[in-house]
Parts: structure tokens; C-alpha cells; sequence
């Protein structure tokens, strides 16, 4: 066996018995996690069961979780009896755009970065998602979706082994969204970063991931693999059967 080969197959992320509390009340309660690198994994659960906040320890700011700093994650750490081990390059996207009103578009995606090549890869990620002509634009130029694809031109262009979204697309309307998730997918497709995205809608998780998880009480609840080619479609009868397990899962009947 190559010396390196269980470095390659180590998964992306791993977490063991991670737990968060605030104020005594459990919202992680001994998390258990591994996400192979190049894996696509949904996140689902109610409001306030612990999505971001699992999001944040993974991607290193929750100090109270992770301590801080990527040596630390890289190297896997000891948390109160948790682990969590996340690769070096993370980057995370949120719902709003976070973009600085007062640096151009371009500006933005390159914010603290250097380097010779910087201002080309810069300008190759916002054609990547599509805002090629739009780098001096200033962001209230953009629609809500662009600063979304502005967003993702951002973390891409620091080539991240993990991209960590939270509620990516929950601002945007139907058909804007339609077309995030299309970017989105085609952008994994090309780069193949390990993905953690946050949802609480279930079409979103099961028409983009090809893992999903429940958080349910503090614990993963269900891990469905969706086991369908892509791209998909709402109107595929299969991914009708994922959607009632993972709304069974939630708590949640369509019988009215
Ligand atoms: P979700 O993203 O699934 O909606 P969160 O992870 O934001 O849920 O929050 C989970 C629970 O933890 C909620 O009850 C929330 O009020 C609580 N919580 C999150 N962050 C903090 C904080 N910094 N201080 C106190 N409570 C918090
Ligand atoms: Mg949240």
C-alpha cells in the first residue's frame, strides 16, 4: 500500500461526539460525522435545530466549539471529548451575499488575496458564474441573485477542498433559485470541493445533494444516500420517495 494512500482516503471532514451547548441547553448533542472528499451532502432540519451551528464549527468560528485556526483543524482536535478535522482551504457562503458595499465586484472576490495570478483567477470565477463584464459594477449594481453568483466567485477562486453554504439561495425567488442550483451543481461538477450545504428546503436538498442529512434533537436523524442521476428533475417519481422519507423525518405528513 503507497505510504500516502490513507491520506487520500481520509475522509474531508470528520467529526466524533461533537457537542455545543449554549447556556446549559444541548443543540449538538454528539455529533458523529464523516464526509468523503468530493462528496455533495444537504443538510436539512427545522429552524433552530442546529444547521449553522454545526456549520460554524465545521468551518473553524466557533471558538467555543473548535478553538481557533486552521493548524488546529487540520490536524484534528480534542474538543471536550469531541473531534472535529476539516480540511485547510474552507470557504463558506451565507445567505446574504456579504459582499462590501464600497469595493467593485471584482475587488470583492479578491479581497485578500495576492499573487501574480490573482486578478486573472478573479476574473476567470466571475465568468465561471456568469458575471463576466460585471467586475467594476459596484455590489448594489446587482440583482440579489448576482451578489449570490459574486458570492460563490469568491469562495471559488480560493479553491476550496470544502464549500460550506448556508441557506445559499434562501433569499432569492423561485426561478433565480432554479438557476443557483444549476450554477451550483455545475461549479461542484468542475471542481469537485467536498460540499456541506445547509438547507431547510427539501427539493433543494434532494435535487442538488447526493447525500442528505436530518439534524433532528441535536443528532443526525436520517443519512439518505439519493441514489439518482443528475441533472434532476421535481418530476422524477423516485426522488418523490426521498422527499416523503426525508418530510417523515422532519416531522412533517402531506395528508391535510
Ligand atoms: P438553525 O440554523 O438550524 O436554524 P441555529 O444553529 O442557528 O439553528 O441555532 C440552534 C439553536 O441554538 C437555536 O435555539 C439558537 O437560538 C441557539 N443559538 C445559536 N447560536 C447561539 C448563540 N450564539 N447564543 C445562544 N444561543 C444560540
Ligand atoms: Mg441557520
Amino acid at each position: 500500500m503507497a505510504p500516502h494512500t490513507e491520506q487520500l482516503t481520509r475522509p474531508a471532514v470528520q467529526l466524533r461526539s461533537l457537542t455545543r451547548s449554549f447556556d446549559e441547553r444541548v443543540v449538538l448533542d454528539g455529533i458523529d460525522l464523516d464526509i468523503p472528499a468530493g462528496q455533495f451532502v444537504a443538510l436539512l432540519g427545522h429552524s433552530g435545530s442546529g444547521k449553522s451551528t454545526l456549520l460554524r464549527a465545521v468551518a473553524g468560528l466557533d471558538h467555543e466549539v473548535t478553538g481557533w485556526g486552521s493548524p488546529l483543524l487540520e490536524q484534528g482536535r480534542e474538543l471536550g471529548g469531541g473531534q472535529l478535522t476539516a480540511p485547510d482551504r474552507v470557504s463558506v457562503v451565507f445567505q446574504d451575499s456579504r459582499l462590501l458595499p464600497w469595493r467593485r465586484v471584482l475587488a470583492n472576490v479578491l479581497l485578500g488575496l495576492d499573487g501574480s495570478q490573482a486578478e486573472q483567477k478573479g476574473r476567470d470565477a466571475l465568468a465561471e458564474v456568469g458575471l463576466r463584464g460585471r467586475e467594476r459594477a459596484w455590489p448594489s449594481e446587482l440583482s440579489g441573485g448576482e451578489q449570490q453568483r459574486a458570492a460563490l466567485a469568491r469562495s471559488l477562486v480560493r479553491e476550496p477542498e470544502l464549500l460550506l453554504a448556508d441557506e445559499p439561495f434562501g433569499a432569492l425567488d423561485a426561478l433565480t433559485r432554479i438557476k443557483m442550483h444549476n450554477l451550483l451543481r455545475e461549479l461542484w461538477e468542475r471542481h469537485r470541493p467536498s460540499v456541506l450545504l445547509v438547507t431547510h428546503d427539501v427539493d433543494e436538498a434532494i435535487v442538488l445533494a447526493d447525500r442528505v442529512l436530518v439534524l433532528d434533537r441535536g443528532r443526525i436523524g436520517l443519512d439518505l444516500t439519493i441514489d439518482r442521476p443528475h441533472p434532476r428533475t421535481y418530476r422524477d417519481p423516485l426522488l418523490g420517495e426521498y422527499r416523503e422519507r426525508l418530510l417523515a423525518a422532519l416531522g412533517v405528513t402531506e395528508d391535510h
